[in-house]
């Protein structure tokens, strides 16, 4: 699938690298707070953005969302997230529809009996007209409850939460596929849909993504909806989305994560690019290794060189990526005493030994495998960036 906006080509499946994508939660009427959301997510590394196109308002303000991230060089491919009107949205707002690069369908959230036919039909129409690729997404949150009844009535059951399990699973995947499919019997070439069937269990997505791959040549968007905060979505989503990526299966993901209280959304990409970059599928930024300390740490200032330089290294990739390419397979180590410090610290592009208790008070840096110097006092965290930002432009400047 090529998913565009101006010379920004993204492309999903078809062997590319996985795709980080993610959505907002500002209301779309909200021109300025969408767009510096945007900005935000788009910096933090997510290659396209979806947001709600729900009402009219929303579908107007979706041109001057474009323009404005367009005037600050932000050609982050939009993706318009419809349920319920979106037929309608789209026919009377074309200018809606040619700003965004990509439409997410919902078919549980289409219409009802031959509306849903007819529906269905214009929004495709609408696809090929505007030559933008779509996303089927069926959620069990708002499945097809004509399906849903059928299937069930076909194994004799009535739905319960005991039993509905697997039928629900083979209704999830039926309504994804199906709707696809129908969508090509309309006109859309089959590379340009993708499709996504989102639950909250980690088995429950596994298998159905399992039966996904199996049954279809669509690309596959991953992601477990309603995974929660903290912790419990942290784990859920990573858990869910390696056991899946690590088979080869899905071609974009998105980590939704109810964000706490001041956090911000681009959490969410943050845990997105992590988890592609831990199983080694594609760097989004330089890694940080570190120690965990013991009881030869002489002190705190080991992990607070650690952090600083982890959030450095994150806050510059906005500016570094594009203009110093290869950066995001850079590695520093930060390490806490001669133990396993200046081996990491060799094995790393640039790093830092700092002395653990009873060492001299120095901290030698090595470079590329060498000792190039060794950095001590209050300076030495802003002389290690000075370092790391010479390294980088020596390394991979032009
Ligand atoms: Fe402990 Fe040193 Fe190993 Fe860090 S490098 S964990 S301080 S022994």
């Amino acid at each position: 699938m090529t998913v565009k906006w101006a010379n920004n080509v993204v492309l999903l499946g078809g062997g590319s690298p996985v795709v980080i994508q993610s959505m907002t939660n500002t209301e779309t009427a909200d021109v300025d707070g969408t767009v510096k959301q945007i900005m935000e997510l788009a910096d933090a590394g997510s290659q396209l953005v979806r947001i709600t196109v729900n009402t009219p308002a929303a579908a107007q303000a979706v041109p001057l969302i474009r323009q404005k991230l367009d005037a600050a060089g932000y050609f982050v491919p939009l993706v318009g997230d419809f349920h319920y009107n979106g037929h309608k949205l789209l026919s009377d707002y074309p200018e809606c529809a040619r700003s965004l690069s990509k439409f997410r369908i919902n078919p549980g959230n289409v219409g009802k009996g031959d509306k849903h036919e007819q529906n269905f039909k214009t929004l495709i129409d609408l696809a090929i007209k505007y030559d933008k690729p779509i996303r089927i997404g069926v959620n069990w949150g708002s499945l097809d409850q004509n399906l849903l009844a059928k299937m069930m009535e076909e194994n004799n059951r009535q739905p319960n939460p005991e039993n509905s399990g697997e039928i629900l699973r083979r209704a999830l995947v039926k309504s994804a596929i199906d709707s696809a499919d129908e969508a090509v019997r309309l006109g859309m070439p089959k590379e340009q849909i993708a499709i996504s069937a989102k639950v909250s269990g980690v088995r429950e997505l596994v298998d159905i993504y399992q039966k996904l791959d199996r049954l279809c040549p669509y690309s596959l968007h991953l992601g477990l909806t309603e995974a929660g905060m903290g912790l419990k979505g942290t784990v859920s989503s990573t858990a869910a989305l390696s056991i899946l990526l690590s088979q080869g299966i899905g071609d974009t993901i998105r980590v939704s994560l109810t964000p706490e209280p001041g956090q911000k959304r681009s959490a969410e990409v943050d845990l997105a690019c992590e988890i592609v970059q831990s199983l080694g599928l594609r760097n989004f930024e330089p890694k940080v290794i570190s120690c965990p300390g013991c009881g030869r740490t002489s002190s705190l200032l080991f992990q607070e060189l650690a952090k600083e330089t982890q959030s450095y290294l994150k806050q510059q990739m906005p500016k570094w990526r594009g203009k110093y390419p290869g950066v995001e397979n850079m590695t520093v180590a930060v390490m806490g005493c001669v133990v396993n410090g200046p081996g990491e610290s060799r094995h790393a592009n640039i790093g830092i030994s700092l002395p653990g208790s009873g060492e001299a008070p120095v901290s030698p840096v090595y470079i590329d495998g060498k000792k190039v110097c060794s950095l001590k006092g209050e300076q030495m965290a802003s002389d290690f960036k000075k370092l790391i930002d010479n390294y980088v432009q020596t390394k991979f400047g032009a």
